[in-house]
């Protein structure tokens, strides 16, 4: 279960938010802190295990810090999903309420290169943080949405960062979301990067067991200490393992990171509704494949948020 705890973020990341930014709305729209913890308990009493927070950023919420120490109350793992700007102030909340995996975005290893594609300028700080991740001994794994002429000459680059370095970087192949200005020439599939991976590492490259719902193909380099994986959404989907379910800042249950249908449960929880049965109808209403999307020529056709909006 993803929660998303904000729209907001102090990134502006040019394949996820619109350069213009999103219309920001009332705090009224948005889930307080009373409605994510009961939204939360719903989804576990009917057998979620897991949930991860993110946004927007998760961290910028002024309230971020008791929704993670509440959550860690309740029967589950806890994770999140940061562009790891705050987490130095998070550490000891994140070590307290037992969040061992922390996902953080870097799509690039070069200052100059990264603050062009988030728009602002946050490097060393990022940096600094995935290293102070580390020597807290978290488990930390690397998002990095790889797009061509802008950083899949980095491929290689990242997957030797993985020789010295506990990381477990992502590569996730560019996907379309209102605002983004999509289109897959820019992509790089799953088949691309790994034929740079294979040119440069050749049979040093290890195929590693994916986990029984793993959204990612995981891989490893002989004798590095990291790994590395590819998500691949848009020429491997892996819709029929995928078991993620969403929920929006302003309480919208998703199925599908790509679908068009989402199912209000903030209104009907404000009016004192049972949400359950709508959670349930809308997980059975899942489309087989990419939330109704069959081909790579049908994407961007069909109306969906921006990412910043959806939580990924
Ligand atoms: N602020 C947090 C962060 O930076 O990780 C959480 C939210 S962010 C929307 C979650 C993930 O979505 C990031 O790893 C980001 O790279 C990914 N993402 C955003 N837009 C994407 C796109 N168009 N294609 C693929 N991944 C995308």
């Amino acid at each position: 279960m993803r929660i998303s705890l904000t729209e907001r973020c102090n990134l502006r990341c040019f394949y996820c938010m619109p350069e213009e930014g999103i219309q920001l709305r009332p705090r009224f729209h948005f889930m307080n802190f009373e409605e994510v913890i009961e939204m939360a308990k719903i989804f576990v009493s009917l057998g979620v295990k897991k949930i991860r927070l993110t946004g927007g950023e998760p961290l910028v919420r002024n309230d971020a810090e008791q929704i993670i120490r509440e959550l860690s109350k309740l029967p589950i793992e806890l994770a999140i999903t940061t562009n790891g700007i705050l987490v130095n102030d998070f550490i000891p909340v994140l070590l307290e309420s037992n969040v061992k995996n922390i996902n953080v975005s870097l799509d690039s290893l070069t200052k100059d290169k990264f603050n062009s594609i988030s728009r602002r300028d946050y490097f060393d700080k990022v940096i600094s943080n995935i290293n102070l991740l580390l020597e807290n001994k978290f488990h930390v794994k690397i998002n990095a949405v790889i797009m061509k002429g802008v950083n899949d000459d980095e491929v290689c680059d990242f997957v030797e960062w993985t020789k010295d370095k506990n990381v477990h970087v992502r590569f996730i192949e560019f996907m379309p979301f209102d605002g983004n200005k999509w289109d897959w020439s820019r992509g790089v599939s799953l088949e691309d990067m790994l034929k740079k991976i294979r040119e440069r590492f050749g049979k040093k490259i290890i195929r590693l067991t994916d986990g029984k719902n793993d959204t990612a193909k995981n891989y490893a380099i002989e004798k590095h200490i990291g790994t590395f994986a590819i998500i691949s959404s848009i020429t491997n989907p892996f819709c029929d393992t995928c078991n993620r379910m969403r929920l929006t800042a302003d309480g919208k249950m998703k199925n599908c990171l790509f679908s068009a249908g989402e199912t209000d449960l903030l209104s009907a929880l404000r009016k004192g509704d049972d949400i359950k049965p709508l959670i349930l109808s809308n997980v059975w209403n899942k489309k087989a494949l990419r939330g109704g999307i069959n081909t790579i020529e049908d994407f961007g056709k069909q109306k969906n948020r921006t990412m910043v909006a959806i939580g990924g």
